[in-house]
């Protein structure tokens, strides 16, 4: 179903949870029984991410199959980093093909140890241009989504560019767009306000991370440029070598900030899983969602 079509029908907030394709038979079986576990709370959408520079193109597609094999609503990530556009719409049309009917129209990172992107001599330089490309090919036969960052992407000289790049962005075609995570609402308050005074009305989904580990948040935080209240980076470092004290801390956190962005009214929040079920379970669990059988 299209995700365009549930914000729409929606009669409350809607939950959606993210996943990595792995890269090992474990990691496939472990990610086969948390979806298994996390199907339970009835996500409107899950979705499979693409890895940097087209590095998972065959393992997401099997994956985007997987998820609506097991009768759940996909939304497939697709970057155009390191691609041609013959390529990335080659990746498209499959995952159309399969069924999906959802795409997150991303531009991807540079790669691993490169500060500035430099887009592939025959591919897309913005994800603006693929949100475009995706509507000239499928028109509103797929619901684009894309991403937006409350504190600002890291490349961008300022709040105000971000922003307008955001909103042209939208303008191209997008239907709802999933932000970058972020541990203090006020930036996802301040960035909705800017956005919804620009003229920007698509919906604008919330991106939750429950912590469950010190080392995987400062690596994560170090990419994406997320930054950690101070009180909350004096608790983790203070237990950093407490999995069991981590795990408190990050699910206490996450239910606080789900708690406040419901009761704000968001259409939804995504949960950034990292292929694991504990961590979001709890916190839905506190919230008072049962798992449905
Ligand atoms: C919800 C979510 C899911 C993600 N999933 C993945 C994934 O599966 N795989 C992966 O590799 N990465 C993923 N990412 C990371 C993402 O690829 C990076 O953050 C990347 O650096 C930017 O991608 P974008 O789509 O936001 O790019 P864009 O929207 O193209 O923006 C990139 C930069 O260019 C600027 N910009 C945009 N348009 C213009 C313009 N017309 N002129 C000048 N400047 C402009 C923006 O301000 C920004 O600084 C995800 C991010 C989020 C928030």
């Amino acid at each position: 179903m299209k995700i365009r079509d549930l914000l729409k029908a929606q009669e409350g907030p809607l939950f959606s949870f993210e996943f990595f394709p792995p890269k090992t038979p474990e990691g496939e079986e472990a990610l086969f029984r948390t979806m298994e576990e996390l199907k339970a709370f009835r996500p409107a959408f899950v979705s499979i991410t693409y890895g940097a520079m087209g590095s998972t193109r065959e393992r997401s597609v099997l994956w985007a199959k997987r998820i609506l094999g097991l009768k759940l609503n996909a939304l497939a990530h697709l970057t155009v980093a390191g691609q041609s556009q013959e390529e990335v719409a080659g990746v498209l049309d499959r995952f159309v093909e399969a069924g999906v009917e959802n795409i997150l129209a991303l531009r991807g990172d540079p790669p691993q140890g490169e500060r500035v992107f430099r887009p592939h001599p025959e591919g897309f330089r913005y994800a603006m241009e693929l949100v475009a490309f995706i509507r000239s090919r499928y028109g509103e036969g797929v619901s684009v989504g894309g991403a937006a960052y409350p504190e600002g992407h890291p490349e961008s000289e300022s709040l105000e560019a971000d922003l307008r790049h955001f909103k042209a962005k939208v303008e191209a075609g997008l239907d709802f767009a999933i932000t970058q995570l972020f541990f203090n609402n006020a930036h996802y308050f301040g960035f909705l306000e800017r956005a919804r005074r620009m003229g920007i009305a698509i919906p604008i989904l919330p991106g939750i991370m429950p912590i469950t580990s010190y080392t995987q948040l400062r690596r994560f935080t170090e990419v994406c440029g997320a930054s950690i209240p101070g009180p909350l980076l004096s608790r983790l470092e203070r237990y950093q070598e407490d999995p069991k004290a981590i795990l408190e801390i990050g699910v206490e956190h996450a239910t606080r900030q789900v708690a406040e962005l419901l009761e704000a009214g968001v259409e939804g929040v995504h949960f950034y899983t990292l292929n694991k079920s504990p961590a979001t379970r709890m916190v839905l669990e506190r919230l008072g969602f049962k798992p449905q059988p």
